[in-house]
């Protein structure tokens, strides 16, 4: 008998920081003999496809189909609230009628589904159509089991049932853990009143659906947070899952990489470059904005400066007057890097980076010391990771009448960590550590062989 191989549909939340991760770790599962459907929604599919040089290279690899997210192309994606509630309304009836197709059209039915953590609604649909179920969780472990307190978050009258803050009180789950101020709890650091409501009732329906998923796996490693997965043993490690696992075809980007900073790269000497992205997301009003610039050209060093063309409403790349020739001679700027190979580059010193988990994972694998400038949602755990656990970078301080990142102070920060050889031995340290768990015999690499053989059973 020719026992059918594993038929993985795969749903990412759609989001960059999300679907990269989910991509790898498919890439990884074909790797191993499994067959991946990867779901994006319309809107994301058409974008990648764009973004990639050779799309037929990946669709000979995975079989990448869309549904709809339910918006109209104009509407604002990164407004969190409306996409969480619009995708769930609509692509939950989409998704069964895909599986459905499938699985009437194919030899090969889905044997299971593996979705964004986010999603709880994903799991329903398996559970209803009886298919087996597994989650991944894109962010830090000890975000989820941040999550996972809500109820003693309740109790201990932080917040009220509706999320709201109540007491002014730091939190850390269990020494060795990150700190968090309840105004960077995830839910409460997005966007306006509505929007948090939205996310706190979504985190907290997704810790019971979450409950239907055989394997919760996070892409994050023992070594990296031994407290938050004593706390959770539930949550089962498999990072860092990195380009190096990959089948080497796009991870998914949104936007064309920029291989030209590669080259440039190469002509700047070792251990110099500053390197400045702060994900998908993030935007800067122009004050901050002038203010970074300004930092970047009095710090006097290399840099490579990540500037999506969407990074500021209205911004258009203002830079200060004179600021692009004054620094043409040591600075580069794109529009979006191929950031692991960046990251992984000698020439690189440290990283500036708004610390989305995928950077700091990223930054950590490959040794790099940090700068850390959090904006929103699980950024503030991980700069708490960042600079007083793993002590490998800095944050900064915003000044207090203007709130603020001023020029000084980033000058001062760069110089601190690029001045002081403690951050990139500890980087270096923390780096072997990480990897190791990805290794043969890894505690990641064995979570992922068992989940492999689940999938196969
Ligand atoms: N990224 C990239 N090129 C860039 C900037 C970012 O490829 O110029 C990738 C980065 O490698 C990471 C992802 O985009 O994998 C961003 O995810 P993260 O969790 O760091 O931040 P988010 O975008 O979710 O805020």
């Amino acid at each position: 008998m020719v026992i059918p191989l594993p038929h993985i549909l795969a749903i990412p939340f759609p989001a960059q920081g999300h679907v990269i991760p989910m991509m790898e770790l498919c890439q990884c599962l074909v790797s191993q003999g499994c067959k991946v459907t990867f779901v994006n929604t319309d809107y994301n599919h058409k974008r990648i496809i764009n973004a990639m040089s050779s799309p037929a290279h990946i669709e000979d690899q995975i079989h990448m189909v869309s549904i709809p997210d339910g918006m109209d192309p104009w509407e604002d994606r990164n407004d969190i609230g409306k996409l969480l509630e619009t995708i769930k309304r609509v692509m939950r009836a989409e998704l069964e009628e895909l599986i459905k197709n499938i699985n009437d059209s194919e030899d090969d039915n889905i044997t299971c589904v593996l979705a964004d953590e986010t999603l709880g609604w994903a799991l329903e649909v398996a559970e209803k159509m009886n298919i087996k179920r597994a989650v991944l969780w894109t962010s830090a472990a000890a975000v989820l089991t941040l999550s996972f307190s809500i109820p003693k978050l309740i109790d201990d009258g932080i917040i009220n049932t509706k999320g709201v803050l109540l007491k002014n009180q730091m939190i850390q789950q269990a020494p060795m853990m990150p700190f968090t101020k309840p105004e960077n709890l995830v839910w409460a650091s997005i966007g306006d009143a509505t929007t948090q409501r939205i996310v706190f009732e979504t985190m907290s329906r997704n810790n019971q659906t979450v409950k239907l998923a055989d394997w919760i796996l996070c892409n994050s490693a023992i070594d990296l947070e031994p407290a938050a997965f004593a706390l959770a043993p539930e949550i089962q490690p498999i990072g860092p899952m990195l380009a190096t696992t990959r089948l080497g075809i796009s991870s998914g980007s949104f936007w064309a990489e920029d291989l030209s900073c590669l080259e440039w790269l190469d002509q700047q000497p070792q251990n110099s470059v500053i390197y400045i992205a702060f994900g998908s997301f993030t935007v800067f009003d122009k004050t901050q904005f002038h203010e970074l610039a300004l930092g970047l050209e009095i710090s006097n060093k290399p840099f490579l400066w990540v500037v999506r063309e969407d990074i500021g409403n209205g911004l258009n790349h203002a830079y200060p007057d004179g600021f692009l020739d004054r620094t043409e001679s040591r600075g580069k700027v794109v529009n979006w890097a191929p950031q692991q190979k960046v990251l992984g580059h000698p020439s690189i010193a440290c990283f500036l980076s708004h610390c989305g988990w995928n950077s700091t994972l990223e930054g950590v694998s490959n040794g790099v010391p940090f700068l850390c400038w959090p904006y929103f949602a699980d950024q503030f755990v991980n700069e708490s990771y960042i600079c007083d656990v793993w002590n490998v970078g800095e944050r900064f301080e915003r000044d207090e009448e203007s709130g603020i990142i001023k020029q000084g102070e980033i000058k001062k920060k760069v110089e601190q960590v690029l001045g002081d050889d403690k951050f990139k031995n500890n980087a270096l340290s923390l780096k072997e550590l990480a990897m190791n768990n990805a290794m043969q015999g890894g505690q990641s690499h064995i979570v992922f062989n068992n989940f492999i053989d689940w999938l196969k059973a």
